[in-house]
């Protein structure tokens, strides 16, 4: 319970931080909306009796007052609808600056989290909860509060009113509405649950949507004839959800119909009691006009109150969600004593690493050791699994290990602030990004802080082999490419490669790592890359993985993985002479060219 007011605390806290102005509104506004319907009320039933009395007066009756009563309830009426549409209004624009707030925190903690997250569905079933909830949910709460006092106030003010009358119908009010308000509140339990439950699920089915919609799987799902069958698993996974859920508001519904029938006996109980009052003389038109709408706006104020009461219960049921969320902690920081590092001196030290991804039983890094020294190129060979693309991972501290150290210049990297240390490596991965925006910026997001950019850019591009298409773009270096916007240019996959090289090379990073690079590059481009390699990474400490051989025999020196550890290590001269499992790998491959 403590927890659940914590969150509550801190969701309004947060409404309030995205939006102060707004949200001071939204208060003074809700309040002055529980007034104006009692005031019309009233109005209404001094009308009535007016009228009344002007119609028993007979012929030559004035109305005069008559028709002042009906300026005011026009004016009142009209004051009611007018601030009701202005809350409106600025409920928009505060959930608006909110939803900005939120999307910014969650934004923010997303790229701010561990890499490894993003290896356990469990983190993705908190995202996808924290994204579906933290945009409008600290709201909901402080409308919910708002609601729940705005409502207890008309509420207390109604029964005032009723009071007047007989108390007991005060009461009736009451207890009338208790079944509603338990339903909601056992059953906002029970579908929070089940929302909880299901989020895997929901993620499954919103895959296969992707699958069915989405850019990339496009066409294999055409050419393998594989877009029905995705159709009966999204259904399948669709219905699985819903029909549960439709079980349950099923229920809910059915015991909703009960529980009208005690708002109804409600109804009915009062309207006898006002009417026989009204026959019998003891209330005046007015009088009975004004009770039956006090009873009514009664009837909804109650629901009001207790139905904001339930939905805070259910909001601090969800919010917990984004909380959590939000409260993910970082492991990847800079442990203290913290080091300040600006450049590469001297070399990289890989001491007894080992590292297994979560949920997996096997060592995917298992103790390896070795050196890399300032300006050497290393390469980094072994069969697909071998672990080359985890090592590098480990190396630029996107993951911690599970043991063993790694030190940058003589300092344990876990002692170095994370973003600064990443400054000094410059990565192409594997599954390079794609970027859909101008060409020149995706060159440029290599160093997004360089000003002088434009002249790096093209020389970046120059050397990965891509500046004379990109110069020759109908909008050069502005053209925006791939096929999601406007006026834009697809590329083919093996130029996006050459984009992803020049976005490294365009960073002035003493460390470059490119992982299997030309894996899509033509034979003429792949050559004059390695033909040049030393000239195109100007003496930069570099770490090459690849299957080509051709181009891994440049190193200075190869690691050979197998199954995680390290199999051999050398010059290229050296491990051919060992003849062992680069000599095999290095003439199985070049022996299909002699052939
Ligand atoms: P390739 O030559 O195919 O690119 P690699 O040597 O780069 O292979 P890694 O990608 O490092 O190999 O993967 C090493 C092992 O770790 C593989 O057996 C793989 O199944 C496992 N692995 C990789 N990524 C994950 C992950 N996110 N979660 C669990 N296991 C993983």
């Amino acid at each position: 319970m403590s927890r659940k007011i914590k969150y509550f605390r801190e969701s309004i806290k947060l409404v309030w931080k995205s939006a102060p102005g707004w949200t001071f509104t939204n208060i003074v506004i809700s309040v002055l909306r529980s007034f104006l319907p009692l005031l019309l009320i009233w109005l209404l039933k001094d009308l009535i009796d007016e009228i009344t009395r002007a119609s028993t007066a007979g012929p030559g009756a004035s109305y005069n007052n008559v028709i002042w009563y009906i300026v005011a309830v026009v004016v009142l009426w009209f004051l009611d609808e007018a601030v009701s549409d202005l809350g409106n209004f600025i409920r928009k624009k505060q959930s608006m600056k909110l939803e900005a707030y939120m999307y910014g925190l969650l934004h923010a903690k997303a790229i701010k989290l561990d890499l490894i997250n993003f290896e356990k569905p469990e983190y993705f079933d908190c995202l996808a909860r924290a994204s579906r909830e933290a945009p409008w949910r600290p709201n909901n709460i402080l409308n919910n509060v708002i609601s729940m006092f705005r409502g207890l106030l008309s509420l207390i003010l109604m029964a005032g009113v009723l009071t007047f009358l007989h108390w007991t119908l005060a009461l009736l009010l009451l207890v009338v509405n208790i079944p509603g308000i338990w339903l909601r509140f056992s059953f906002a339990d029970l579908l929070y649950n089940f929302q909880r439950k299901q989020t895997p699920e929901a993620r499954k089915t919103a895959y296969f949507n992707w699958l069915l919609t989405g850019d990339r799987p496009s066409r294999e799902i055409r050419l393998f004839g594989i877009g029905k069958y995705f159709i009966s698993l999204f259904n399948r996974s669709f219905l699985k959800t819903k029909e549960e859920e439709i079980k349950i508001i099923r229920k809910r519904t059915f015991i909703e119909f009960i529980s009208d029938i005690f708002k109804a006996a409600g109804v009915l109980i009062t309207l006898i009691f006002i009417a026989r009052k009204t026959i019998s003389g003891s209330l005046t038109l007015g009088q009975m006009a004004m009770f039956l709408l006090a009873f009514r706006q009664g009837m909804v104020y109650i629901k009001d109150l207790f139905g904001s009461l339930a939905g805070l219960y259910e909001d601090s049921l969800y919010i917990g969600d984004t909380f959590e969320f939000l409260n993910l902690k970082e492991t990847i920081v800079a442990n203290p004593p913290v080091v300040e590092l600006s450049d590469f001196r001297k070399n990289i030290l890989v001491d007894n690493l080992s590292f297994t991804y979560p949920g997996n039983t096997e060592k995917t890094i298992n103790n390896i050791s070795f050196e890399i020294k300032k300006g050497e190129i290393i390469a980094l060979v072994g069969p697909n699994g071998a672990g080359k693309s985890t090592l590098v991972r480990i190396l630029s501290r996107l993951y911690d290990p599970d043991s063993g150290i790694v030190k940058f210049d003589g300092n344990d990297i876990k002692n170095i602030d994370p973003e600064k240390y990443r400054k000094l490596f410059s990565v192409v991965f594997q599954d390079f990004m794609l970027y859909n925006l101008d060409a020149g910026e995706n060159i440029r997001l290599g160093d997004i802080d360089e000003e002088k950019a434009d002249e790096k850019i093209k020389l970046s591009a120059s050397e990965s082999g891509i500046h004379d298409l990109l110069n020759n773009l109908p909008n050069g270096y502005s053209t925006v490419i791939g096929n999601l916007f406007d006026d834009s240019r697809e590329l083919s996959w093996g130029e996006w490669q050459k984009i992803a090289l020049a976005r490294a090379l365009f960073r002035d990073a003493p460390v470059l790592i490119l992982d299997e690079p030309s894996s899509a590059l033509d034979a003429d481009t792949e050559y004059d890359i390695f033909s040049r390699f030393r000239e195109i990474v100007k003496g930069r400490t570099s770490i090459l993985i690849s299957h080509r051989f051709t181009n891994v025999s440049l190193a200075d020196k190869i690691i050979v993985l197998d199954k995680g550890a390290i199999a051999e290590t050398g010059t290229h001269d050296e491990l051919m002479k060992k003849k062992g499992i680069y000599f095999t790998m290095y003439t199985k491959q070049s022996s299909r060219f002699e052939k």
